[in-house]
């Protein structure tokens, strides 16, 4: 009997492990979703070009959640733990790179992550590609730019507690961003309106932080009150995954927590993506609106090429630098 116990442990311990890595940062499911539906904010001037390349921006929208198994400082630039500045960190923290680190230091900073402030860097590199016609660059910038976007308007990303692991409810960061928009993306409505220029693209990342932060106590409170009325052993299920059976939120569970939220992943969605096309529109407007017409049929180059296999290698062999979600 003992043995048998210890045999189904092993067994429902093993399956659990099968929940990484992909819990990570909107799933990949959303991320995707994301890049793609962006495409089809962009002004006619931008649509024959990212709609050529509509497959490369969709499928390179998990870019850089891979480059965190081969990059030391990839993982920092996902998030930011609003909650490690003090009461009121959107007063206290400087929304200025140069001034947040002469109050905070860089390595602070850097620790706590450095989403808003990637973001700007990231728009202004991709203005920098588009002054410069490298079309792989404009392609691959484009995918990771709106990957970050994505990241900031995911509540659990400005918390430290961004996995429930300190009010035990770990498991939760994969069930907001993955679990539940690859249960209801079907009924959401992604008619979110055109792109529109931004002036500020700093400000507009501190924005989409900003709310994400003041949704986070929502996405905790109202995942820990359900929990304490729910059945238990109607809280988890397996499904088959490919080859796996994975432990997953079952999707009565899944349901019920989804009617709490109201409407709060698919309008962080809806946010993300209007935001990803306006943010491409700018970078493009500020580097003085290139005809990029004359690039449609054209493919990424070999060396991208290389390089891209190169990073999905070292994400498939899994060693992960720093935060994982699991
Ligand atoms: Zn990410």
């Amino acid at each position: 009997m003992i043995k048998k116990t210890i045999l189904i442990l092993f067994f429902i311990s093993g399956i659990q492990l099968i929940f990484s890595p992909q819990a990570n940062t909107w799933g990949f499911f959303a991320h995707k979703e994301i890049n793609r539906i962006a495409v089809f904010t962009l002004p006619s001037e931008l649509t024959g070009f990212y709609k050529s390349n509509i497959e490369f921006i969709t499928e390179h929208a998990v870019d850089p959640d891979k480059r965190r198994y081969a990059v030391k400082d990839e993982a920092a630039r996902h998030f930011i733990d609003l909650d490690r500045y003090g009461k009121s960190p959107l007063d206290s923290l400087p929304k200025k790179w140069e001034d947040a680190v002469k109050k905070y230091s860089e390595d602070s900073l850097k620790a706590h992550g450095i989403v808003p402030w990637h973001i700007d860097v990231m728009v202004k590199r991709l203005t920098a590609a588009f002054r410069a016609e490298d079309y792989d660059r404009i392609l691959q910038l484009s995918a990771d730019l709106g990957h970050y976007i994505g990241d900031a308007h995911v509540p659990l990303h400005t918390t430290k507690n961004y996995n429930g692991q300190l009010t035990n409810q770990k498991g939760i960061h994969g069930f907001w961003e993955s679990r539940l928009p690859e249960l209801f993306n079907d009924n959401y409505d992604f008619f979110v309106g055109k792109a529109k220029y931004i002036e500020d693209p700093l400000a507009e990342a501190w924005q989409a932080v900003a709310e994400s932060f003041a949704a986070k106590d929502s996405v905790l409170l109202f995942e820990a009150e359900l929990n304490a009325k729910y059945p238990q052993d109607r809280k988890y299920a397996f499904e088959n995954r490919g080859a796996s059976l994975m432990k997953v939120y079952s999707a009565e569970y899944s349901d019920e927590y989804h009617k709490m939220l109201d409407g709060m992943v698919e309008r962080r969605m809806r946010k993300a993506i209007v935001t990803v096309g306006s943010m491409w529109f700018t970078a493009w407007v500020n580097a003085g609106q290139p005809d990029l017409d004359k690039y449609k049929d054209r493919k990424i180059s070999k060396e991208t090429e290389a390089e891209l296999a190169d990073e999905d290698k070292h994400y498939k062999e899994g060693k992960l630098n720093g935060r994982s979600c699991d």
